[in-house]
């Protein structure tokens, strides 16, 4: 049997289509990548999430990968539609910082927390870095598509074909647009440009023939997407929210500058929210969620990874402290199972470090080179995770069939070996690397180090064996007032929990 052919949901036609690449053997991805005014949520990196598990899929399926993330590190206000203040200068009074070195702290936190949530690293240009660029797209628009207020140049929808497609929206008011600009022609025209205004003191700020000031947000997208991947490029993708404002401005913008009806990419994809009890997470609620926060409980950043998997991209996902924990017991039952096979194979494993670096060109466990090391009678669960993980990226079945996999008896280690590691290099759970006391729920608070829960642990073992049961019912008092659990005999092997 052949490879499935790759299917995935376009927003722009509301269809499932074969992925059909537009220069052979290649995929070219752009994801819109974080504001870095403030730190990422746990809903932000869902997208992320996503966009890595799209990039694997297509390295998986042997496809060299282009895929930029962009870092927007100047023009994006605080609302989408043009209003309110600037998100780089706002944080900037706030922290007392220059405008650069928060964008600076806040990629790198970013950064860290990609890497913690094993999402290869993509390409991370900076917005500020193509502003020479975006004037001259800017310049090759404007006659035709824009016009100029006094606060700066304005992109007027009307002049492009079926404004707003991707949106579906039904009147030109999309979802949450605020029309505060004065002057503006249609409600959902949007800034190309906005000029600082008279007394007021930006530190980002550039010249252009459109006064001092800085680019729109939505510009920078089509000017880095068309730099970096050439128009038109395979995928572009986003949060569901991109679907109704910032995507279809690109839309706008690609059109217009590239003088056809095209949108610039082939497909256009959207991951659904995280949502809580309150709905959307949200940086404007205040109190949200960092992968930071979760580790500080106690969870290991890829137990969160899981629970993005176990849903599919296109459902909302709710966050509770409860699906968390499910998620890292059921990562901890497959680290078990890895372990089992790693004390029994240490040779096979060591020996197969999947290489999916340098990530553009896959050459380890891509599907194809998998194939002939397994077997006839296993083959067809490997085809069956092909099938799911074609499907419009199915991973929550993805991971039941690695489960599969990882129970399979009667089989050849090798093979074991094999199954597993190229349904990984897939889903991305680090599962040969990550080892069960990585997994332990570590909470930052907690009032004792591990390394003493474990002297004491074996000094409770020492006076058991001698049937000392008052030191050894002592030591249990005292876990008791620290909040440590001993778990004794847990089929889990957690041994103890804090
Ligand atoms: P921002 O830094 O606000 O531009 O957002 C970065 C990415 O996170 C965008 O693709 C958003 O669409 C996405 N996003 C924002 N909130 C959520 C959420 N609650 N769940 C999933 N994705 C989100
Ligand atoms: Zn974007």
């Amino acid at each position: 049997m052949s490879d499935a052919s790759l299917t995935l949901f376009n927003s722009l036609t509301r269809n499932l289509e074969p992925f059909e690449p537009i220069h052979p053997g290649e995929a070219r991805v752009y994801t819109c990548g974080p504001t870095v005014y403030n730190y990422q949520h746990v809903g932000n990196m869902r997208a992320y999430v996503f966009a890595d598990t799209l990039g694997r899929a297509l390295s998986w399926k042997g496809y060299a990968l282009t895929q930029v993330v962009n870092i927007t590190d100047v023009g994006h206000l605080t609302s989408d539609a043009d209003a309110g203040d600037d998100k780089m200068e706002k944080a900037a009074a706030r922290e007392g910082k220059s405008a650069w070195d928060i964008a600076r702290h806040y990629q790198e936190v970013f950064e860290a927390d990609l890497a913690r949530l094993n999402i290869r690293r993509p390409a991370h240009p900076r917005a500020t870095e193509y502003v020479e660029a975006m004037i001259a797209w800017g310049k090759a628009i404007e006659e035709k598509h824009c016009y100029l207020l006094d606060s700066g140049l304005y992109f007027d929808v009307s002049t492009v074909p079926d404004y707003g497609r991707l949106a579906r929206a039904v009147t030109d008011e999309g979802e949450g647009r605020i029309d505060t600009v004065e002057g503006k022609r249609n409600a959902a025209d949007f800034a190309i440009w906005r000029k600082t205004p008279p007394g007021e003191n930006r530190q980002m700020e550039w010249d252009s023939p459109w006064g001092r000031g800085a680019p729109g947000w939505h510009l920078e997208c089509s000017v880095m997407s068309a730099e970096l991947l050439g128009h038109p490029f395979d995928i572009h993708t986003g949060g569901i929210d991109h679907r109704e404002i910032h995507h279809p401005n690109e839309i706008a913008q690609n059109q217009a500058h590239n003088c056809s009806a095209d949108s610039g990419a082939h497909i256009w994809m959207h991951n659904n929210f995280l949502v809580d009890r309150r709905g959307k997470m949200s940086k404007s609620s205040g109190d949200f969620l960092t992968l930071q926060a979760l580790v500080d409980r106690g969870y290991h950043p890829l137990a969160y990874r899981l629970m993005c998997l176990q849903a599919h991209y296109r459902s909302e996902l709710e966050f509770t402290w409860g699906g968390l924990e499910a998620a890292l017991t059921r990562l901890k039952r497959m680290v078990m199972a890895v372990e089992a096979l790693k004390s029994r194979h240490a040779e096979l494993v060591s020996a197969s470090t999947p290489n999916l670096e340098p990530w553009s060109r896959p050459d380890g466990w891509i599907l194809k080179q998998v194939r002939g090391d397994i077997g006839p009678a296993f083959l067809g669960l490997v085809e069956a995770f092909d099938g799911a993980i074609s499907n419009d990226l199915n991973t929550s079945i993805g991971l039941t069939l690695l489960e599969e996999g990882l129970g399979l008896k009667k089989i050849p280690p090798e093979q074991k070996v094999a199954i597993i590691r190229t349904m990984d290099a897939v889903l991305g759970l680090n599962l040969f690397t990550l080892e069960r006391t990585d997994l332990r729920i570590r909470p930052k608070d907690a009032q004792i180090t591990e390394d003493e829960i474990e002297a004491e642990l074996a000094r409770r073992k020492e006076a058991r064996a001698a049937k000392d049961f008052a030191t050894s019912d002592a030591i249990r008092d005292e876990f008791a007032a620290k909040g440590v659990e001993v778990m004794d005999g847990d089929p889990l092997g957690w041994e103890w929990k804090l």
